[in-house]
């Protein structure tokens, strides 16, 4: 199979760094093809502006997303684009490894997102109507593929537990775990973090490494996140809200997406 993993780390002698060369060369050892983006040693243009969009005349008003599609259509987005976008239709697997930048992904990976997850691409996909709200939440360009987050925190595990106050880890990286890749159909699977790292040395390295080794093994078989799908019935369109008697009485946020009423949490 084949592996896209991008990278945001600007230090190859890193924590982050090391984890990259594990789990690129257990997928190799498994028998996968890898490519790697690695977006700081790339010089990766983190910010959407006028230059993403060739065909917007210097008079005109950029509106990105309109921008985007008629760009993306016409086949003449950035070379840089252009060049991950063929990667991410290349790869069945999709891995985004980054350390945890106060509570989100670093910048530069969120204007990867931003410039490569082009409208009629990534989002703006089926038919949008009183009757059906597009292909995403499950459907979309990338169904078939498989995605999963490989990220660094400081901070301890108990800290990013239910009743923490970091806030659970699961709501924390559901905007990146269903609004970035659920969303143009990946099915999602469990992160791996690793916590407290910023105290590390050998011998915490060493079970950190085998556990992702072990996740690696199992990139193509393990179960996903068990979200609900957009257009499997289980939401109101076009309100989008989840339909009444679908998950807990009580519940309330993200857990409500899980099918099985949160019973299934990503660990
Ligand atoms: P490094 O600094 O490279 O390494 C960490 C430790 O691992 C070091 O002790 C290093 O010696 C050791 N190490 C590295 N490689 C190896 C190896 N091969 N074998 C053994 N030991 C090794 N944390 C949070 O939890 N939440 C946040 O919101 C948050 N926000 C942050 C915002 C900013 C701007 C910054 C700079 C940090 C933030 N942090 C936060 C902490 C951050 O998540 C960690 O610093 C980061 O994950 C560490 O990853 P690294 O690859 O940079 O580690």
């Amino acid at each position: 199979m084949k592996v896209l993993l991008v990278y945001a780390h600007p230090e190859p002698r890193s924590l982050n760094g090391s984890l990259r060369t594990v789990a690129v060369r257990e997928l190799e050892a498994s028998g996968h093809e890898v490519q790697v983006s690695d977006l700081y040693a790339d010089g990766w243009k983190s910010q959407v502006d006028r230059a993403d969009f060739p065909s917007l005349s210097p008079d005109e008003r950029l509106v990105p997303a309109a921008a985007s599609g008629t760009d993306f259509v016409a086949g003449t987005l950035t070379a840089d684009v252009m060049s991950e976008i063929a990667k991410l239709h290349w790869a069945d697997a999709l891995i985004l490894q980054f350390p945890m930048w106060w509570f989100a992904m670093p910048a530069i990976l969120k204007g990867w997102v931003d410039r490569v997850f082009a409208y009629g691409f990534a989002y703006g996909v089926g038919e949008h109507s009183d009757r059906r709200w597009g292909d995403r939440y499950g459907e979309g360009t990338l169904a078939g593929k498989r995605a999963m987050l490989i990220v660094t925190a400081g901070g301890w595990e108990e800290h990013y537990a239910e009743r923490g106050i970091n806030g659970p880890i699961d709501d924390l990286l559901f905007p990146i775990n269903h609004g970035i890749l659920y969303y143009p159909g990946y099915e999602v699977l469990p992160p791996y973090v690793v916590y407290r790292v910023d105290r590390f040395d050998e011998s915490g390295f060493e079970p950190v490494a085998e556990g992702l080794r072990e996740r690696m093994r199992t990139l193509f078989t393990c179960a996903p996140i068990p979200y609900r799908r957009q257009n499997g019935g289980d939401y109101l369109i076009p309100s989008m809200q989840l339909r009444p008697g679908l998950g807990r009485p009580d519940a309330t946020g993200y857990a409500l997406h899980l099918d099985g009423d949160g019973a299934a949490r990503e660990g």
